[in-house]
């Protein structure tokens, strides 16, 4: 149960089909696991073996897949970072998580060698080429920094015969440094079982199979990814359609051109894609399922691209604690719009109250989560490990309700809940009558204190008419919901601020606030 193994026996069977396409060049499984087996050889000959940690701060590449295949057959365990981070960011987790290794974009070289002095477990640094033309720089110059190696010299100088050591499959697979609302990140210990486990059962559930082409465009470093557009299909023998960097023209061409059969996205991809002016609809018609997940999918916006595009959006829900998928809507029974679906294969979600116990059908509390998917806990912090595991359940800090038919819903998370003289108002809620404006592209809706009431609801939206006002918005709100939930105020904004998977970060809007 470990997904190099898997990647070695499917390139037995499979070793002429390609594996992905990047760049428009081909890949096969066979030449993908020989260039892991040889990158692996050289990881064990620089000394990194089971235990060792080894970062990965790489964008959307082969270098990625290949680097986290490698480390994990030596029996390192991978910690992937967004390489956009900040120096204070990228040194947090090098030095929280005992990097020992770190494979990295040639870009970053600069922000290496100046964080080298406080990057103190750090023995190696190996260097993807990207190419002149990206950017990058002449590999020939990393010889005066010892530490640095290049890894097209690695990758194509290993022993193609290299055998790693047996995996156990409790062995931690992955850490992943999730951003916590206080304080530092947290790294959530995935183990080799909770992987694999997460990615058979997607394939399963979402009958990912070797005839599909898989648009690969969410961040590899982020687990959404990695599950369901990366190790699910690499499992069942499929073909990615790596985009280098999300943008809709380069979707569509990928779909067009290779017959794409997958697209999995966060609803903000769905967004962007739906509102690009240059495409013909019927170029999707290779399509046979949409994935959305992430964040809640606004319901306007599920319908209008399922109508446009003439193809059907499966939203799931997961979380990084979670390897990360738990729910999806399913394949062979009604899909629900704004539902998350119903649990997948050998996972069980339930809603609770504050002690724990299962409420009702129907009503609101915290979803938590129990399978073979659920972390081990946080790397290094027992406490805010018991805090969140719980009798074998993860507690997602998510609030969400089931109906009678076992679908659940996400109402909102647990933290962000806005209370208006003591009544709940979700900002999904709020957001989804936005959302369903025909001028109104993106909405976000946070809490501010009130004198009164003790909070009351704001909102920020983007607009494609110009003249819409405030005043309008908000009588278009009060048409659609109680007079509480009614924004009192609506501020106007030419994009909302997005993590780098898409995510609207509400959070930020706050300081935004203030200003
Ligand atoms: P991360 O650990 O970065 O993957 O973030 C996980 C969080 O994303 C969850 O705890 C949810 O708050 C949110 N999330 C993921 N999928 C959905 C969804 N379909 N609807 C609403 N929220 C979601």
């Amino acid at each position: 149960m470990n997904l190099s193994d898997q990647l070695h026996r499917t390139a037995q069977v499979k070793a002429e089909k390609p594996a992905y396409y990047f760049m428009d060049k081909g890949t096969s499984y066979g030449e993908l696991d020989a260039s892991v087996t040889m990158f692996a050889d050289q990881l064990h000959k620089l000394g990194i073996s089971k235990g060792d940690h080894v970062a990965l701060l790489i964008g959307n590449s082969p270098h990625f897949i290949i680097g986290m295949y490698a480390a994990l057959r030596v029996g390192a365990t991978v910690i992937p970072v967004n390489p956009i981070y900040t120096p204070d960011e990228i040194g947090f987790i090098m030095n929280n998580g005992d990097v020992k290794a770190i494979i990295a974009l040639d870009l970053l070289v600069p922000l290496l060698e100046k964080m080298n002095p406080v990057l103190s477990t750090v023995e190696h640094m190996i260097i993807c080429e990207t190419g002149a033309d990206q950017g990058g720089m002449d590999i020939s110059q990393l010889s005066i920094y010892p530490k640095m190696k290049s890894f097209t010299q690695l990758v194509s100088s290993g022993d193609s015969q290299f055998s790693g050591p047996i995996l156990d499959e409790e062995d931690v697979a992955l850490i992943l440094y999730t951003s916590g609302t206080t304080g530092k990140p947290k790294g959530a210990m995935l183990t080799h079982r909770n992987l694999y486990s997460n990615a058979k059962d997607v394939s399963d559930y979402l009958k990912i199979n070797e005839d599909d082409r898989v648009v690969t465009t969410l961040p590899m470093f982020h687990v959404f990814c990695m599950t369901v557009a990366l190790n699910a299909p690499l499992m069942s023998g499929g073909t990615l359609l790596i985009v280098p960097k999300f943008s809709p023209k380069e979707v569509f061409r990928l779909i067009k051109k290779y017959e794409a059969t997958v697209f999995a996205g966060v609803p903000t991809m769905f967004n962007f894609l739906y509102q690009y002016p240059d495409v013909d609809p019927k170029e999707l018609s290779s399509l046979r399922l949409c994935i959305s997940g992430g964040s809640a999918m606004p319901v306007a916006i599920l319908k209008a691209f399922e109508q446009k595009f003439n193809v059907f959006i499966s939203e799931g829900y997961g979380l990084s604690e979670a390897s990360p998928v738990t729910c999806f809507n399913p394949l062979d029974r009604p899909r629900k719009a704004g539902s998350i679906g119903t649990s997948i294969i050998h996972v069980e979600n339930k809603v609770v109250d504050e002690l724990g116990e299962e409420v009702p059908v129907g009503q609101v509390g915290e979803l938590i989560v129990r399978g073979p998917n659920v972390m081990k806990g946080y790397y290094k912090l027992p406490e805010e490990t018991t805090a969140t595991l719980k009798d074998g359940w993860l507690y997602t800090g998510d609030l969400a309700k089931m109906d009678e038919e076992g679908y659940f819903f996400i109402v909102d998370r647990k933290k962000e809940l806005i209370i208006v003289g003591g009544f709940n108002v979700y900002p999904r809620e709020v957001e989804e009558v936005l959302f369903n404006h025909p001028d109104i592209i993106e909405a976000a809706t946070i809490g501010v204190p009130d004198p009164n009431q003790g909070e009351v609801v704001h909102c920020f939206v983007v607009t494609k008419n110009a003249d819409l006002s405030e005043d309008d918005i908000i009588a278009y709100c009060a048409e659609h919901l109680a007079k509480y939930k009614v924004p009192k105020q609506i501020e106007f904004l030419s994009e909302l601020p997005k993590n780098t998977t898409g995510k609207i970060l509400r959070r930020s809007l706050k300081p935004q606030l203030q200003k």
